[in-house]
This record gives structure tokens, sequence and C-alpha cells, in this order.
């Protein structure tokens, strides 16, 4: 650590007061978390596969984040639904985490987003004008950054490409952001061909409700896990990679499944799970939500 970043650390250990009880629960939770993940991954012959876990902290405190980025979980990747407080939480917290973005996204708050120099990923990109928002607004960033480090060289706050996935409507539901499956390959292609400071990382989905129920309920009885919308995205992935001449599995992974279903969505081939409620608890009303 250099200096203004000890005086930073020190500074938000100060400012965010982190309650001992809560933070031993969160680990726990967290803990239990990924040994479902792996055992998950293990009952499907993926053993050896490293499945991330993004620890889904939207409308929850800045010390529940902080108290499993630095106690002994040493947790880097959380993921936020709004623009507004991703913003507020990443100016507080320690650099080094990992932010990931997956809430609906307005073409407006790309840019502004684009330029959080920690967020590692969007997960909810779903359109070419909004794609088009996030590359202007990851390249003012690089250009603002390199012109600062000609003067001052500094490895340690290098920024690179922004990483998205695009998300699919796989379930069709008019309310659920999202391109169609029939639309992936195109805005796919757009992003590779003509956003060059993203990277195109995978295939997102939400899925329905009622049948993110059904493979939780699938999933206790042992039967063969069943979900169409991870289906339909590993599907989706497949056509996409065919279009586009990628090599599928180890091109663009496939982010799916969130508390109810992130078991079998692993069984069903899942790279990264979304995991909020299961690890910090209900969420209060966005209205109702602190973030300090
Ligand atoms: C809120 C949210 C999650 C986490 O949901 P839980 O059911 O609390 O695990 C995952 N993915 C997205 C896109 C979300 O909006």
């Amino acid at each position: 650590m250099d200096e203004e970043q000890e005086t930073a650390a020190a500074r938000t250990s100060t400012e965010m007061r982190i309650n001992p009880a809560r933070a031993k629960e969160l680990a726990e939770n967290l803990s239990a978390i990924q040994s479902r993940i792996a055992a998950a991954a293990a009952a499907s012959s993926q053993s050896g596969k490293r499945i991330r876990l993004v620890a889904v902290s939207k409308l929850k405190p800045a010390t529940d984040i902080l108290a499993l980025h630095q106690g002994p979980a040493q947790h880097h990747h959380f993921g936020e639904n709004y623009v507004q407080e991703l913003a507020e939480k990443a100016s507080l917290l320690p650099r080094s985490i990992q932010w990931h973005f997956i809430g609906g996204l307005q073409t407006n708050k790309c840019a502004s987003l684009a330029q959080i120099p920690n967020l590692a990923l969007v997960s909810s990109l779903d359109s070419t004008k909004k794609a088009d928002a996030l590359n202007k607004g990851r390249g003012q960033l690089l250009s603002s950054l390199q012109s600062e480090n000609d003067k001052s060289p500094n490895e340690e706050t290098a920024v690179e490409k922004l990483s998205v996935h695009v998300q699919i409507n796989t379930s069709s539901e008019p309310e659920k952001s999202g391109v169609s499956p029939a639309d992936a390959a195109d805005l796919c292609r757009h992003i590779r061909d003509a956003c060059p400071h993203l990277h195109l990382a995978g295939l997102m989905t939400i899925g329905a409700l009622a049948r993110s129920q059904a493979s939780a309920a699938s999933s206790e009885n042992n039967s063969t896990p069943e979900n169409e919308d991870f289906e339909c995205l590993r599907d989706s992935r497949d056509a996409v990679a065919r279009a586009l001449q990628l090599d599928a599995a180890n091109n663009l992974e496939l982010s799916m499944g969130m508390s109810q279903d992130f078991e079998t969505a692993i069984a069903l081939g899942s790279d990264e799970v979304r995991v909020g409620s299961t690890i910090f608890g209900e969420r209060p009303a966005r209205k109702d939500a602190k973030i300090v």
C-alpha cells in the first residue's frame, strides 16, 4: 500500500464502524454459499471449475460490503443495481473491490457508470446505444488516466477495458430487460467490432420466477435439474459463438443463478452466480436503504 491508499483505508475504517456480530454472520453466510457452489459444481462433474460468486449488495450498507471485503473472507466481487448507489459506495470503499453492475441500465447513465475505475463488469447490457455510451465513457476514463499517468506513472491504478455481459430476456417477460435470444448475436457483434473499450465477456439472464421456484424444488428432491431459461441462455451462447466464430466454452461465460436457483444454474453450466438475500438477508425498501 502506498501512503495515499493507507490514509484512504484509515479514513474508511474510522468512518465505518463494522459490528463484529454482523461481520461474523455475513462471513458465515458467504462461506455457506461458497460450500454450496462447490458441492453443486462437484455434483455435476465440474469440480475443478471456478465459479464466480457475485455478492449482490444492493440496498445494503457499505459496512456490510467492507466486512466481507476486509475480513477473513476477503471477498472481491459485489453487485449493485442502481448507478447512484454504486457510485457512492465505490467512492467510500476500497479500490480493490470489483464492482458489478447488474441492474436495469439507462442510456443517459452509462457514461458516468463506465467512469467508475473499479467497475469490473456490466451484466445488463441490452442495446447498441447503451454499448456505445459505455464504450465512450470508458474511453474517456482511459484517456484521462493516461494523461495523469504520463505525469506520474502508477501501475497500481491500471484500468482496463470494461467487461460486459449481454442480458437476454430468456423468459420473454415484458417487464424484464434484455434482448431476445434472436437479437443477441447482432448486439454481441456490435460490441466486438465497434466498441474498442468494451470486452464481451458473456451472456446473462434472470429468468422467470416460477421457473426458479420450480428448480429450487427440483434440487431439493434431487431430481434432474431443469430450467428452461438457463437452457435457453446456454443455447443462445452457443448460437452467438457460432455467429461470431468464437470458441463458446472458452470465450463466452454464462451469468445465471440467484439465491433461489443458483445450484440448478451451476448444474446447467453457469460460470457466475449472483447471490444477494441469502448472504445479506432481506432487503429494505429502496426509500429506506442507507449507504452508511
Ligand atoms: C437482486 C438481483 C440478484 C440477487 O437476488 P437474490 O434473490 O437476492 O439472490 C441477482 N441478479 C440480479 C440481476 C438482481 O437484480
